[in-house]
């Protein structure tokens, strides 16, 4: 018994550290699977994505790792890809034909340009208000539910295997700074979205990235929205959306602990015969059975 995690940045986008540092933190931590998913190259610059030039490097790269450490690790080549509305998508044919493992796929900006920039939504403050203000007049329901239409979009149009920290629009919002959870409208919005998700084959990753590094106050997603998850027996996998090899794991045996009090009973885990529900506890998942 162990851990798995399937969303990972290093050098090649905005991780700290070469991806060899990863796997090699992650067999002293015991980790019994490891993915990489580095943010897709986009066809604007930014300082978070991979460069376009780079692709090829990561994928060789990646590949090499899994044949060095065939007998200690399975590893898995995987990328986070954005979905912007008729800009990127992970349904997109040039990744599709990437052979990759498996894609998160991930809404990290606002589906408008503004003055042919793309503002996030999980960045600074300041960008994130930039969007809220420019592009929806300062009307923040509005955003919201772009954001989450935009979500059903992506899982419709182009289900990815994982869909990236769900709820991801609360990073600037901690506190309720903006807007509160409880608000009949942004239920509706998340349950309107739960529906779509249910539709799909797409697993809901219960990303502890956010409230690992503090950026948030709990998991993405919020614990009443993965009681619905479990209610609609949509599957799950966990994941540290890690950026720093000592964090692989990071808060896993808490966040395992809050799912099996929710009641769910498996994660999936990656495993080379594709993704399969396994049990777990807050020691980790019984990845070989
Ligand atoms: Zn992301
Ligand atoms: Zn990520």
């Amino acid at each position: 018994m162990g851990w798995t995690n399937y969303h990972t940045h290093c050098h090649f986008c905005d991780g700290e550290a070469e991806p060899e540092a990863y796997v090699q933190s992650a067999l002293r931590q015991g980790l019994l699977a490891l993915g990489f998913s580095s943010h897709a190259p986009l066809p604007f610059p930014t300082h978070w994505t991979m460069d376009p030039g780079r692709l090829d490097d990561y994928l060789s790269t990646i590949r090499a790792l899994q044949k060095k450490y065939a007998d200690k690790l399975p590893i898995f080549l995987g990328l986070e890809i954005d979905y912007i509305p008729g800009v990127i998508s992970p349904g997109d044919a040039r990744f599709q034909a990437l052979g990759l493992d498996y894609i998160i796929g991930s809404v990290h900006f606002f589906g408008s340009a503004l003055d042919g920039l793309y503002p996030t939504i999980d960045g600074t403050e300041e960008e994130f208000l930039k969007g809220i203000n420019g592009i929806f007049k300062g009307n923040i329901r509005l955003a919201v539910e772009s954001y989450y239409q935009n979500v059903r979009s992506m899982v419709q149009m182009s289900t990815p295997d994982i869909i990236g920290h769900l709820d991801i629009i609360k990073k600037n919002n901690k506190q309720s700074k903006y807007f509160s959870e409880d608000e009949t409208w942004y239920r509706q919005t998340v349950s309107d979205t739960l529906t779509t998700i249910a539709e799909s084959n797409a697993i809901v990753e219960v990303n502890t990235g956010g409230i690992a590094r503090k950026r948030t106050d709990s998991t993405y997603p919020s614990p009443w929205i993965l009681e619905r998850i479990r209610e609609l027996n949509i599957p799950i996998t966990l994941s540290s959306d890690v950026h720093s090899p000592e964090l692989i794991t990071g808060l896993f045996r808490e966040t395992a602990t809050l799912l099996l009090d929710i009641g769910f009973t498996h994660l999936y885990v990656l495993t080379p015969t594709g993704w399969q529900p396994r049990p777990f506890s807050p020691e980790g998942v019984e990845y070989f059975i």
